[in-house]
């Protein structure tokens, strides 16, 4: 095992929910972590490879007001400074929509040294566990991930209609604008689209419709957040290779 080092902050994927897909690198250092500072997608059962550490919560839960990112700057340079092993547990991977460009300039800032731990995104694992491969040879050969917030802003058509594989995160509550947005700018009623919630975890569900039937596919059977949503050709192969939880219809 590598050592930590003292007043250093580690910025570590968490992955998308399964423990086990958390990396060797990331666990070596919970182990070794003073502090732990992590946010609501985070398993918590990773936590318990950290038991000697002090745990801060970072993220939002009902009747709680959430830490804002100044709040969790401040606290990471803080704990650097009093020569903590810092351990910023991040969601997924900490560099895909993980506000990770605001805590590495506060570093800056201060000087405070930093490592970056990858860890597998959403939109990998989740496709990846719904037997969706997000390229597939003549039938996608690019991968684009937007947000849904993007997805509804026009400024971005050009990425709307590409011919690829497009995968969009926190897009459950604009659904069905932001399909309304994607057949606008192009996309036929008929692409295959895909919605997989709670990826990695044993309550794990899938449903596959068309982007004209989607949003009403997700209503009917409850589908909430955290999701993620594929659009494109490739979601056709999850009925050949659908390995893992619920799929429905
Ligand atoms: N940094 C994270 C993304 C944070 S944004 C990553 O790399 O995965 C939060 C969004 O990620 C959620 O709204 C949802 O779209 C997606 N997400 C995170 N965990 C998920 C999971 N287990 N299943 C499906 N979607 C998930």
């Amino acid at each position: 095992m590598s050592t930590a080092t003292k007043g250093t902050v580690y910025l570590v994927g968490a992955g998308p929910g399964d423990p086990k897909l958390l990396t060797l690198r990331g666990k070596e250092l919970l182990e070794q972590a003073d502090c732990v500072i992590y946010d609501r997608l985070a398993n918590e059962v990773i936590l318990e490879w950290a038991p000697q550490a002090k745990l801060f919560y970072a993220g939002k839960r009902a009747g709680n007001h959430a830490l804002i990112q100044e709040d969790i700057n401040r606290l990471l340079v803080e704990q650097a400074k009093l020569g903590r092993i810092v351990v910023r547990l991040k969601g997924g991977d900490p560099c895909v929509f993980g506000r990770i460009g605001e805590e590495l300039t506060a570093l800056n800032a201060e000087n405070i040294p930093y490592e970056i731990v990858p860890g597998v995104t959403a939109g990998i694992a989740g496709s990846a566990y719904a037997g969706i491969p997000v390229t597939h040879r003549h039938v996608s050969s690019s991968v684009t991930f937007i947000t849904g917030r993007e997805a509804l802003n026009s400024q971005s058509q050009g990425t709307l209609v590409t011919e690829g594989t497009l995968v969009i995160y926190m897009g459950m509550k604009t659904m069905e604008d932001m399909v309304a947005k994607l057949r606008e700018a192009g996309r036929k009623d008929d692409t295959p689209t895909a919605v997989v919630e709670w990826a990695t975890h044993p309550k794990q569900r899938t449903v596959t419709g068309t982007l004209a039937t989607i949003a009403a596919i997700c209503a009917k059977e409850d589908i909430g957040s955290p999701s993620i949503i594929i659009v494109g050709e490739v979601v056709r192969l999850n009925k050949n290779f659908a390995w893992f939880g619920e799929n429905l219809p």
